[in-house]
């Protein structure tokens, strides 16, 4: 196994670092009496501190030490439109003024409002809301065990559904013990339910042909997404999905689209319309929600009907201080009709950032002699991808295609892109996380000018190094 010995660079920056942001360096050790690591998402959680951020517009942070950052991460990449856009902070605003928004627990017309839009850009005969992507892949797995009274559960190695028993398998890479995706990622877990969650590789319809003849007459679902998100960027081909359609089919299996990241990211609704696959049932979060916690299931109704009081026991989608809350529903209602009305405008220039983005950072390591291999393009499928992943692979011959390469610490510098180039751009004013970022509209050719600048800075630093 390769390793680079990042030790002494990492040093260095991390010395530079806290002169550099003394405020959020104080406010970690404060922080690390109440909390655990000092915060409560690991990833958000940039070693040695992260930059406490006070305010964001656009594209940009402003931090604790009064530091412009340039953001790829546009919170866990819901922020379609950029921070805070006047466009939802003004209605929001508005209605808490009027006396309508922290009412939680009712029923209003805005919840029919948002579920006749989702129902109408996707597909779905009927939605629930929830307040995450997690809960709602957890729910959309309780209803495809409930209705095909099966067991099982297959998913994709590296396939990231939140943290939720049934997708806590199977999302890292675990080369040393020979594991692969195979691992379950997290204590506490029923093994009850970790034994019958089946891990198969993303882009491989052989594979999954010989899991569906091998489990297939188990399986409730298939859940997998239609553009892989954390486990590398990348979109399904449409043999795959279309595979996974099929199969599904064949054997009765619920098949769950993902569309946490993917929901309205491509366009005005699903991928998955993209690649003509009706799934059974589709999550959505992020992107829905204006900046506000708001995630769904969407489906077909004689599935989405179990959770209701028409029959039997049903599946316990139900409770939920939050869920539909009113100033969530209002930001939801508010970006789904702008993305509605403005899908010719916003898809193509997120595309045409995306694609500039991916350019700018290939071409500038390459400028300072690193080789990176950038993941997230589109597809003749997906048209325009506003994502992007940085892999630092250790020869340039070798072949990147599935989250097994670029995950696998033999052949691609995974120190590098979790650890030591986020914190280099973090001193050039650039907030990335792990190597990956998706676009805003709000970004501009200016900030990819400032982005390529921050990685030829980054890169100049840590050439000495590999
Ligand atoms: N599914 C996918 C595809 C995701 O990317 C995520 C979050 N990154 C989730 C589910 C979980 O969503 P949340 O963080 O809102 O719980």
């Amino acid at each position: 196994m390769k390793t680079r010995d990042y030790s002494r660079l990492l040093a260095t920056l991390e010395e530079a670092y806290a002169r550099h942001a003394p405020r959020s360096g104080a406010l970690q050790q404060e922080a690390l009496r109440f909390m655990v690591d000092g915060g409560s998402h690991t990833l958000r959680l940039i070693r040695p501190f992260p930059p406490r951020i006070v305010s964001a517009q656009g594209a940009w942070l402003q931090d604790e030490d009064g530091h412009r950052l340039l953001d790829f991460w546009q919170g866990h990449l819901a922020n379609i439109l950029g921070h805070n856009p006047p466009l939802i902070t003004s209605v929001l605003a508005n209605a808490l003024a009027g006396g309508f928004g922290l009412q939680t627990g009712f029923a209003d017309r805005l919840q029919v409002e948002v579920a006749e839009i989702l129902c109408r850009q996707t597909g779905a005969e009927r939605v629930r809301f929830t307040t995450s992507g997690t809960l709602a892949t957890m729910y959309s797995i309780m209803l495809a065990r409930a209705f095909t009274g099966r067991t099982w559960v297959l998913k994709v190695g590296g396939g990231w559904h939140g943290a939720q028993p049934w997708a806590l398998k199977g999302i890292e890479f675990h080369r040393n013990d020979g594991q692969g995706f195979q691992q379950v990622e997290s204590a506490g877990v029923p093994l009850a339910v970790t034994d019958k969650v089946i891990v198969t590789s993303f882009n491989d319809p052989e594979q999954l042909r010989d899991h569906f003849r091998q489990y297939g007459d188990r399986l409730a679902c298939f859940i997998l997404e239609p553009f892989l998100g954390v486990g590398g960027f990348v979109p399904a081909s449409r043999e795959y999905l279309h595979t996974a359609r099929e199969l599904t089919q064949q054997y009765g299996v619920v098949l769950i689209l993902d569309e946490v990241i993917a929901g309205f990211r491509f366009r005005a609704g699903n991928a998955g319309a993209l690649y003509g696959v009706q799934p059974d049932l589709a999550t959505f979060g992020k992107v829905i929600g204006g900046g506000m916690p708001v995630a769904a299931v969407a489906g077909r109704a004689e599935i989405m009907n179990l959770v209701g009081r028409s029959g039997g026991t049903p599946v316990k989608f139900s409770g939920g201080t939050y869920s539909a809350h009113p100033a969530s529903m209002l930001a939801a209602k508010t970006i789904l009709n702008y993305l509605v009305a403005h899908e010719a405008e916003v898809y193509p220039r997120l595309a045409d950032l995306g694609e500039k983005a991916r350019q700018t950072l290939v071409s500038a390591f390459a400028e300072e002699g690193i080789y990176v291999h950038c993941s997230g393009h589109d597809s003749q499928v997906l048209p325009g991808s506003s994502m992007f992943m940085l892999h630092f692979p250790f020869d340039e011959k070798i072949p990147l295609r599935q989250p097994e390469d670029w995950f696998d610490p033999t052949r691609c510098d995974i120190a590098l892109s979790h650890r030591v180039l986020e914190l280099a751009l973090l001193l050039e004013g650039v907030f990335m996380l792990h190597s990956h970022g998706g676009l805003s509209t709000a970004h501009t050719e200016e900030d990819l000018a400032f982005l390529g600048e921050a990685c030829r800075r980054a890169a100049r630093r840590i050439k000495p190094y590999l």
